[in-house]
């Protein structure tokens, strides 16, 4: 899938986990002055972050391309976070979930470091694949192997989909987990009956006895938001093209409820989607006068600071730049097809 370079940025429900098409209703489309806004953001939203640099803390590069890794690159991402998630169709076995957990901690942060993008993940089971009981019961066998590894930092995105007491029971035994191994929690809320699945997200973390600075709620919108930050969790936004939802909307909450605790991320998947999101947005701020400190912490510094609780983030590791070298191989395989030239950036001058 490959990102859409100049979309129009909007706020929206997330597809992480989308089989279900049914559209929230749309109570606002983009006003003439919000039309402008956003052409003059697509033209050149570059030259309104030269200085900004930016933590996706949540994005499925999985399913991504190279040319998103390099978009995002020069965008000023400097590191991200994967959080597992559902593929789009169900898995058939336990073997499949540890070959992708596998994957999130070895190749695709591999594939991440040749672009200079620093490369953190969550592990969990996804609410969708809790509702399968006999599976569910295996992955929670593999998930401690995982969850102790170099650069995984949450359990995640766990949480609600339909409501059921299936997800309900793999949602309190993953929560468990989190407590056990100190790991923040990235927690997916449902698109439907969002404001209850939200409320009983956060209702059965403290119920659990976990902090809610250990709690990245995620995927809100302004109906759940106040009680979110009000309960002291931290309070992620998706963003995503081509919604009903005005991209202004972001902008206003930051300008209402201040960058304390709030962070934006992209969930860019497998399904419409841009991984430019954030970097977009920050574009977008910085238009509307939010200011460069709030812009930092909602594009970067939360992100941080909310997982770095897992101990396993050190922004010397990534603040600065990353040094780039191609002629890496990762279990022998490369990122570079025949007769191509690995690109080498130290940091040192006349390294050849
Ligand atoms: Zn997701």
């Amino acid at each position: 899938m490959q990102y859409l370079p100049l979309v129009r940025i909007y706020i929206l429900y997330p597809m992480c986990q989308k089989h279900h098409t049914s559209q929230h209703p749309s109570h606002f489309e983009g006003s003439a002055e919000e039309q402008q806004t956003a052409n003059q953001v697509q033209a050149n939203y570059l030259e309104y972050i030269k200085d900004f640099k930016f933590f996706d803390p949540h994005i499925h590069m999985t399913s991504r391309t190279t040319d998103d890794y390099q978009a995002m690159a020069d965008a000023g991402i400097l590191a991200i976070i994967e959080p597992a998630f559902w593929l789009g169709q169900p898995r058939t076995g336990v073997a499949t979930f540890k070959d992708y957990y596998s994957s999130l901690v070895g190749w695709e942060r591999f594939r991440s470091s040749q672009f200079g993008i620093k490369h953190y993940c969550t592990i969990g089971l996804n609410s969708r694949e809790a509702n399968n009981e006999p599976l569910a019961e295996q992955v929670m066998e593999i998930l401690p192997l995982f969850l102790y590894k170099e650069g995984v930092v949450g359990v995640g995105e766990i949480g609600y989909d339909d409501q059921t007491a299936a997800e309900d029971k793999y949602y309190r035994l993953q929560l468990e987990l989190a407590k056990e191994a100190n790991l923040p929690v990235q927690v997916h809320t449902p698109h439907r009956d969002k404001r209850k699945g939200t409320e009983r997200s956060m209702a059965v973390a403290l119920e659990h006895g976990i902090d809610p600075s250990m709690v990245i709620i995620d995927h809100n919108n302004e109906e759940t938001v106040k009680s979110v930050l009000d309960k002291g969790f931290w309070a992620a936004f998706t963003i995503y093209p081509f919604t009903k939802m005005g991209n202004e909307r972001m902008v206003e909450i930051v300008k209402q409820y201040g960058p304390e605790r709030i962070m934006i991320n992209s969930a860019a998947d497998w399904g419409i989607s841009d991984p430019l999101a954030v970097p977009k947005t920050a574009a977008l701020m910085q238009m509307k006068g939010i200011s460069a400190e709030a812009i930092r912490l909602v594009t970067y510094q939360n992100a941080i600071d909310a997982f770095a609780q897992s101990g396993q983030i050190q922004v010397e590791d990534f603040a600065s730049g990353n040094t780039i070298d191609q002629s890496k191989t990762f279990n022998g395989n490369t990122i570079l097809r025949g007769g191509q030239q690995p690109r080498v950036d130290k940091n040192s001058l006349f390294i050849r």
